[in-house]
């Protein structure tokens, strides 16, 4: 069974989204295939954290989960912060209204044009390189601005139970703690504006404990490594990894103890690092439960007795709910009939796309009601990591549409 997807309501068993009945926002919208990313929805994830975390912890977007404009700009309004991870990211944060001074560029291969951007813009940059630091004082000495940086740190541990481990082992992000007080040092020479610490150990984690134990692990890194520090530490940005449930059997992450861990920590910081406020930063979390990606039905066929719903969208849009971006085992995200919620009868249809691949598979065999050519599939859990992931290009089929209603 999949979480129950009741963050949105249904009137006369058809799905409302923005306020809007199904069959009437595509309407509005005028094609098929769109995601659709509810404001309502964005806005109350984000009070609903502001809940839980301490008063003090400062609450970061990072947009890559959905890079929507559209959305950056509401989520600008609503948090802290945004983290962006290129160039191309930091136009849209800027353009949408973010604070630099709240923005922080992270990613392994920012390049030297990049990283001359992200100074005179008055970002914070979170260093991943020795090269990077050498760079970033030719370029403060160029622009007369000296760089604010935060060191990335590779951890010397990892995120159990994580989707997708980002630290700990050798990595490609971040320098490794082990080498950091050298970085530290450099950074001092350089003459750069130090202002702290990142943290990132993984991804897509449903476990409270696990993220407990990862920021409790982070938070006594950064401690150790601040005593090499040319300057105090202002931000401690302890990572996020908070997880959405998307597959059979998973659900929602505990808010309550990790929000009672952030609040020892910070008691504990009063002491022991003292001028530094904690980030958490987050992605999915933020936006993922607020999207639906909607497809038409234009064909039923049956062969050998399996029913398939070929639909207009699929995998060159939703890569990630096709399994291929970054799942080991294929697994169904929650699909749904949007316009025959609760219609009997209901039969096994697999939901697939156009493409001329067999890869293009949204539902596996899914318990749905019976579909015709014209209703529409319903993918849930879809406002991260969904168009702006995908590859657009594969088959030539239209670009999709996005809506923030
Ligand atoms: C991708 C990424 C995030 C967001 O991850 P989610 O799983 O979407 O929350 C946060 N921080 C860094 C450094 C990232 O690379």
């Amino acid at each position: 069974m999949h979480a129950p997807m009741n963050q949105f309501r249904v009137i006369d068993g058809e799905l409302v989204i923005g306020g809007e009945r199904l069959s009437a926002l595509a309407a509005r919208v005028g094609q098929t295939p769109f995601y659709a990313y509810d404001r309502s929805l964005l806005r109350a994830r984000v009070a609903q954290l502001r809940e839980v975390l301490p008063k003090g912890v400062k609450l970061h977007y990072a947009m890559k989960a959905n890079p929507m404009p559209a959305v950056v700009g509401l989520m600008a309004g609503l948090v802290d912060g945004i983290d962006v991870a290129s160039a191309g990211e930091l136009k849209i944060a800027l353009d949408a209204g973010a604070d630099p001074s709240e923005v922080s560029f992270a990613g392994p291969g920012k390049r030297n044009a990049e990283l001359r951007q992200a100074v005179a813009s008055r970002v914070l940059v979170n260093v991943e390189s020795f090269r990077e630091v050498s760079e970033l004082e030719v370029i403060s000495s160029d622009l007369g601005l000296p760089a604010r940086v935060a060191v990335r740190v590779n951890p010397d541990f990892e995120l159990k139970g994580s989707g997708m481990k980002m630290g700990g082992g050798p990595k490609q992000f971040g320098v490794d703690a082990e080498q950091v007080p050298a970085l530290l040092a450099d950074i001092g020479r350089a003459g750069l504006a130090f202002e702290g610490f990142h943290l990132f150990a993984g991804s897509q984690n449903l476990r409270a404990e696990s993220i407990c134990d990862a920021q409790l692990k982070s938070y006594e890194l950064a401690v150790r490594l601040a005593q090499d520090a040319p300057l105090p530490v202002k931000f401690l940005n302890l990572g996020g990894g908070f997880g959405i449930p998307y597959f059979p059997g998973e659900q929602r992450l505990d808010l309550a103890p990790i929000g009672e861990n952030l609040s020892q920590l910070a008691h504990r910081a009063q002491n022991e690092l003292p001028d530094a406020s904690f980030v958490i930063e987050l992605g999915r979390y933020l936006v993922g439960e607020a999207g639906v990606y909607i497809a038409r039905v234009v064909d039923r066929k049956v062969s050998r007795g399996q029913v398939f719903l070929v639909i207009d969208g699929g995998l060159h849009h939703h890569l990630s709910a096709s399994g291929n971006f970054g799942q080991v085992i294929r697994k169904n995200y929650p699909v749904m009939i949007g316009n025959k919620i609760g219609s009997m009868p209901m039969e096994n249809a697999s939901v697939v796309g156009p493409l001329c691949t067999p890869l293009d598979l949204l539902a596996d065999l899914m318990r749905l009601p019976v579909a015709r050519v014209g209703d529409l599939a319903v993918v849930f859990q879809s406002g991260a990591y969904g168009a702006s992931a995908s590859p657009q290009g594969f088959l030539g089929h239209p670009a999709c549409v996005e809506v923030l209603v």
